[in-house]
């Protein structure tokens, strides 16, 4: 027998989520359970049958001992009339050989059948679970996303998932074993012999409460395993990624002591789990023992006609090989006693995570009446917009507006609010205060899908899926033609390097495909951008990973591309946005100024100073906005 009771990893995140739901168990069964009916029915049935059928052989031993091999009793079997039965002693074992060769070869067949049931049962749920956790994920907003680790998740789509399938295979087949082998066994020897019975039974209960402490002893030793592992883990892992700076600092040593602290913490909570679950085995076998040495003991004495005690009537010698078979059957079946409660409260853990999840109320609510954005002229206006990602207000007051198919420069220190401000546009959030129109039309009366695609997002660090170049040009617009994917792929200067790749277009990308610089990977984004032909577009600092002279080809390109749309480009280098028809300058979430290039110059604010530092023209900021800058981020890093 495995014991596998490494049970409370991963409870303590998602706390919020699980306390939202209420019977967990409940709904697994009813919402998912109901659909697979005939699979739970199946298997119920025939390991019930199948068990029985494993119960039937010492019950015929017994009989052929006291009936045939003995001229103790008549031959009879429970529900036969006697006159069906054979008269000899021959014919008797015949029929017994047969009964127990039924009873095996029915046993295979229903543990067949029990084991198709309980899989494609638990199989099925287990797929409808994670696509409907991984559906509703999906959907789940920016802000859940912020919060938790994508590991968290992604232990919730696996760990959680897979813990609740192995409780509906192995949770329930064992339960009905232990219910049908405990329950069986006691009405057959119950009906034998009722006194040596009770005295039989005696480790029942014992070996239960046993397993039952020893899993909630070893379930934290195993927890403790867990955690060891996992910090020995993210060290080699951190090693190993930093080699360099090891190396370079001449760290090999340091780092040799902690890796060697980390690995003998694993060693000693691994002994720790070990020693304790060594003492199980010998601890049960001595329990049982006591049982089997009972048994022995005083139904030896009876069958040898003196009743031990109190004890009466009497005790044939088949009935007594009985007993001994059957008390050695029930042990295995009720030492799992412990491992299935384990098992119970682990996956009303994982339901309570995965309906939890399901749960999550969505800030973010289409209005039910929403219609389709239709973006026109692609007026956009931000009107007194204020907004936090928690209590601390992020952007305030901010509000600016942008004429049909111009384009406005967002710019400012880093901190300062300027992707927010795009994503308030894309409804990643929504506004606290004020609202964003386009056309008129505020962002929140509209369909999220029709207002996403409306807008074509091209951010710093874009995200390349595991594909062929072509695949992630054509994200977006999946019916795209190899024609357009290369024609977008030109407009934003990729196709002349997509074209040296090993395999052109075809060259697998992203994380265990080829690796690309960030320039590369900003001119497939671009070129994403550019086959999805949206209304409205948005650059994150989308150049800012490419040389000087790639820039300005991209920006070639790009003016055509964004010469009727309105356009957004947020951009440090401001080289790259100084023929924008408006920039905004934000600094702590307030627009401080606003204009053309040629008026803030005019202004001789904090614009012309960063203008003046990027042109070469000073050296560096005035004193007022190095002191500025240090005030800031001696704030950020006190909020840190
Ligand atoms: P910028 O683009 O100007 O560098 P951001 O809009 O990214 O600025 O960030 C503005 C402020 O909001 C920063 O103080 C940043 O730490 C904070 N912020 C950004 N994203 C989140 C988030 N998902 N959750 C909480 N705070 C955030």
């Amino acid at each position: 027998m495995h014991f596998d009771v490494g049970g409370t990893d991963g409870d303590g995140t998602f706390e919020t989520e699980r306390e939202r739901v209420s019977s967990p168990m409940r709904r697994l069964f009813v919402e998912y359970g109901r659909e697979n009916t005939l699979q739970f029915t199946v298997g119920l049935l025939t390991s019930v049958f199948a068990r029985v059928l494993d119960l039937l052989p010492p019950l015929l031993l017994a009989l052929a001992i006291d009936a045939i091999f003995q001229d103790g009793i008549a031959f009879s079997l429970w529900g036969v009339p006697d006159a069906w039965l054979p008269a000899t002693k021959t014919g008797q074992l015949y029929l017994t050989a047969g009964l127990i060769s039924v009873s095996f070869l029915g046993g295979a067949a229903f543990h067949w059948t029990r084991n198709w049931g309980w899989n494609s049962f638990a199989q099925s749920i287990q797929h409808d679970l994670r696509t409907d956790t991984y559906d509703k994920m999906q959907r789940l907003n920016m802000e859940f996303y912020a919060e938790k680790q994508t590991g968290e998740m992604m232990s919730v789509l696996s760990n959680d998932v897979n813990r609740l399938e192995r409780f509906l295979n192995d949770g329930l087949n064992s339960f009905s074993r232990l219910v049908v082998m405990v329950v069986g066994i006691a009405i057959i020897l119950l009906r034998m012999n009722w006194q040596l019975a009770l005295i039989a039974l005696v480790p029942v209960p014992l070996i239960a409460l046993f397993t039952r402490r020893f899993v909630a002893t070893v379930q934290p030793k195993y927890a403790e395993v867990r955690s060891s592992v996992g910090q020995l883990n993210s060290r080699l892992e951190n090693n190993l990624g930093g080699i360099q700076v090891i190396k370079t600092a001449t760290a090999e040593t340091h780092e040799s002591d902690r890796v060697d602290d980390a690995s003998m913490d694993y060693f000693d909570a691994n002994w720790d789990a070990i020693t304790t679950r060594i003492r199980f085995y010998p601890a049960l076998r001595i329990l049982s023992g006591v049982g089997f040495v009972l048994t022995f003991f005083v139904g030896g004495m009876w069958v040898l006609g003196n009743p031990v005690g109190p004890l009466e009537g009497a005790l044939r010698p088949g009935e007594f090989v009985a007993f001994i078979l059957y008390t050695q059957r029930f042990i295995w079946p009720v030492a799992q006693f412990g491992q299935l409660i384990n098992m119970y409260q682990r996956a009303h853990a994982s339901a309570e995570r995965i309906f939890g999840l399901m749960e999550t109320p969505s800030r973010i609510v289409e209005d039910p009446d929403a219609a389709a954005v239709e973006v026109g002229d692609g007026h956009v206006t931000y009107d007194d917009v204020s907004f936090g990602y928690g209590d601390e207000p992020v952007l305030e007051d901010v509000s600016f507006e942008v004429d049909g198919g111009e384009t406005l420069a967002l710019v400012g220190p880093t901190g300062a609010g300027k992707s927010t401000v795009m994503k308030l546009l894309l409804r990643m959030y929504d506004v606290d205060e004020g609202a964003i129109t386009i056309d008129g039309t505020d962002v929140r009366d509209v369909t999220i899908p029709s207002l996403r695609r409306a807008i074509g997002y091209v951010s710093q660090d874009p995200f390349l899926f595991y594909g062929t170049v072509r695949e992630n040009i054509a994200y977006g617009s999946f019916d795209a033609t190899d024609e357009e994917v290369e024609q977008a792929a030109r407009a934003a200067e990729a196709h002349a390097f997509i074209r040296t790749l090993p395999e052109g277009y075809d060259t697998m990308v992203g994380e265990r495909g080829v690796k690309l610089s960030g320039g590369q990977r900003q001119r497939i984004a671009i070129a994403r951008a550019v086959l999805n032909d949206p209304e409205i577009l948005v650059f994150d600092e989308a150049t800012s990973d490419v040389d000087t002279e790639t820039e300005m080809l991209i920006q070639r390109s790009l003016d055509r591309l964004t010469d009727d749309r309105t356009t957004f480009v947020i951009a440090h280098r401001l080289s790259t946005i100084k023929d924008a028809d408006q920039i905004v300058v934000l600094e702590d979430g307030r627009v401080v100024e606003r204009g053309s290039h040629a008026d803030l110059l005019d202004e001789d604010g904090l614009y012309a100073n960063l203008w003046a530092v990027q042109a070469g023209e000073i050296d560096e900021l005035p004193q007022e906005f190095i002191e500025r800058a240090a005030r800031r981020r001696l704030e950020t890093d006190a909020d840190d």
